[in-house]
C-alpha cells in the first residue's frame, strides 16, 4: 500500500547529485530505489544532511507543540541509549526501571490515589496512550454489560470536536461509534451540559481535553465530572472520564496548581500526556496512567519475561526506542518539580506577553491569550477585509516562522485563525523578533492582494 499525498507532485527522477569533490564516482547514484552497491559513508551522511537543510529551523515552527531544544546533557544521554529497545526488560532492566519510576512520578503529580496501585506505561506518544485509554474504556464497558446479560456491541465515545485526530483513528480503527459536540459561538470546546446530553447506556467514556489544540484553552473536566455525578444519581449510568492531557498534564500540575482535573476526581479513569511535548523531550514519548489496577481490565495485559520474573506491558508496538524514556527521567531529576514550574511559567509569560502585543496591533482579535496552555489563537477582525490569516502566515514565512492558519470545524467554519505554540527555546526576545515582523509585514498585507482564502493545507492540520 502507498500512502502518498494525492497532490504530490511528480518525483525527479534523475540521479542524485553529488558534490565531485566527495567522490571520484560520483554516476549514477539512484534516487528511488536503493542502490546496487555501496555509498562511502561520508557522501551518504553529505547527500542526506543537505537535502533535510529544505525542513526549516524547528525552533521556529510555531506549529509545533513537539520539543525542539533540550540540554546538551540529555542529547548526550539519549545518544547513549539509542541501541536500547524498551520492550527488551530482561536485556535492559535499569532502562525498565527508568521507565516505571516515570510512572510513578506521574501518577503522584497527577494525585492517583494510591501510587502503589496506580498502573501506566510509556508509550510512542499521546497517540498511542489514547488508542490503549480507549481501549481500556470499551474492554470494561464490555465487561460490565456481558455481566449484566447485555449486548454490547454498539459503543460509543463522547466528546467535543477539537479532539486531536487520535480520538478520529481511535474510533475508526477500533469500531466505536465518535459522539461529537460541535463548537457553538465562542464556544470552541466540550462543555459539560454538551457532554452529557450525548451520554447513553452504551457510552464507554467521556474524553476532557485538557488543552485543545484548537486554541490551547483547558476543557472544564471537573464540570464534566459533576456532570456525570449527576447523570449517575438519576439514571444508574456510571460513565468514566478520560482527560487527554497530552499537552496541559504536564502545565497544569506544575502552574495552576488550583485547577482540579486530575485523579482528585473520582470519575476521572485515565490521563495521557507527550512526553515529547511539555514533558520536554525529543520526540517519541507519551505516558498513560491508570487511577488504579481496576481501571485497566487484566484480560487486555500481555506478560514479558523480566529477569526472570514476569512483567505486564500493555502496548502497540513491540520494539520501541529507550532513549526518550531515559530522557523523560534526566528531565525529572534535571529540573524537578521548580524546574518544571519555571520552565512552564515562563512559557505562559512569554505567550501571554506576545499575545497581548498582537492585539495591540490593531488588526487582530484574539481567541485565547494564553493564560491556559502557552498557546494562543488569533483571528482578523471583521474590518480587515485588504488580506487573510492566510496572507499573514504566508508573510511570516518570508522570515522563516511557521506560524499555522486554518478553519475551524463544524458549526464555526466561518472561523480563520492563526496560532501560535510557545515552547521552551522561545524566549521574550524570539517573541520580540517575530513580533517586528509580524508589525513589518502589515502595511505590506494591507496593500497587497488577499489570496481568496483557504490553500486546501489547512483541512490537513491536525497538531
Ligand atoms: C498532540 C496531541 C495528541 C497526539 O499526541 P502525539 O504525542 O503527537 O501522538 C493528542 N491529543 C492532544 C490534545 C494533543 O495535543
Amino acid at each position: 500500500m502507498s500512502l502518498k499525498h494525492p497532490q504530490k507532485p511528480p518525483a525527479n527522477t534523475r540521479d542524485l547529485a553529488v558534490d565531485p569533490m566527495l567522490t571520484m564516482d560520483g554516476n549514477g547514484i539512484p534516487r528511488h530505489h536503493m542502490p546496487a552497491g555501496e555509498t562511502p559513508p561520508e557522501v551518504a551522511y553529505q547527500i542526506v544532511h543537505d537535502e533535510l537543510m529544505l525542513d526549516g529551523n524547528a525552533r521556529m515552527n510555531l506549529a509545533t507543540f513537539v520539543t525542539t531544544w533540550m540540554d546538551p546533557q540529555a542529547q548526550r544521554l539519549m545518544s547513549e541509549s539509542f541501541d536500547k529497545n524498551m520492550i527488551d526488560k530482561d536485556e535492559y532492566p535499569q532502562t525498565a526501571e527508568l521507565e516505571s519510576r516515570c510512572v510513578e512520578i506521574l501518577s503522584r503529580l497527577w494525585h492517583a490515589p494510591d501510587a502503589a496501585r496506580a498502573t501506566g506505561c510509556s508509550t510512542t506518544g499521546s497517540s498511542e496512550a489514547a488508542m490503549l485509554g480507549g481501549l481500556a474504556l470499551k474492554r470494561r464497558w464490555q465487561l460490565a454489560r456481558r455481566t449484566e446479560g447485555r449486548t454490547a456491541d454498539r459503543p460509543n465515545l463522547v466528546m467535543g470536536i477539537n479532539v486531536q485526530v487520535c480520538w478520529e483513528k481511535f474510533a475508526n480503527y477500533w469500531d466505536v461509534e465518535m459522539r461529537l459536540v460541535p463548537m457553538d459561538g465562542e464556544r470552541f470546546h466540550l462543555s459539560a451540559e454538551e457532554a452529557v446530553k450525548l451520554c447513553d447506556e452504551n457510552t464507554i467514556g467521556v474524553v476532557a481535553i485538557l488543552g485543545s489544540t484548537f486554541d490551547g484553552s483547558y476543557e472544564p473536566v471537573a464540570e464534566i465530572c459533576a456532570a456525570l455525578d449527576d447523570l449517575q444519581a438519576r439514571t444508574g449510568l456510571d460513565i468514566p472520564v478520560h482527560v487527554d492531557g497530552a499537552s496541559g498534564a504536564f502545565v497544569a500540575p506544575f502552574i495552576d496548581q488550583d485547577l482540579v482535573w486530575d485523579f482528585t476526581l473520582p470519575r476521572v479513569a485515565s490521563i495521557n500526556a507527550s512526553g515529547h511535548k511539555y514533558g520536554l523531550v525529543y520526540p517519541g514519548v507519551g505516558w498513560i496512567v491508570w487511577r488504579d489496577d481496576d481501571a485497566l481490565p487484566a484480560d487486555l495485559i500481555f506478560w514479558v519475561n523480566y529477569l526472570g520474573d514476569n512483567m505486564p506491558t500493555f502496548a502497540l508496538n513491540f520494539s520501541r526506542p529507550g532513549a526518550q524514556v531515559v530522557a523523560q527521567y534526566y528531565n525529572f531529576l534535571r529540573l524537578g518539580f521548580g524546574g518544571y514550574a519555571k520552565v512552564q511559567g515562563y512559557a505562559r509569560e512569554v505567550a501571554t506577553r506576545l499575545s497581548a502585543q498582537i492585539e495591540e496591533l490593531g488588526p487582530f482579535r484574539l481567541l485565547t491569550r494564553g493564560d491556559e496552555l502557552p498557546v494562543f489563537a488569533f483571528t482578523l477582525k471583521d474590518e480587515v477585509t485588504a488580506y487573510t490569516v492566510f496572507d499573514v502566515s504566508n508573510a511570516l514565512r518570508e522570515r522563516g516562522w511557521q506560524v499555522p492558519a486554518y478553519t475551524f470545524p463544524k458549526d464555526r467554519e466561518d472561523l480563520a485563525a492563526l496560532r501560535v505554540v510557545v515552547r521552551r527555546g522561545f524566549s521574550h526576545d524570539l517573541a520580540d523578533l517575530l513580533l517586528q515582523d509580524l508589525k513589518r509585514q502589515l502595511p505590506k498585507l494591507e496593500a497587497g492582494t488577499r489570496t481568496t482564502g483557504a490553500t486546501g493545507d489547512e483541512s490537513a492540520f491536525h497538531h
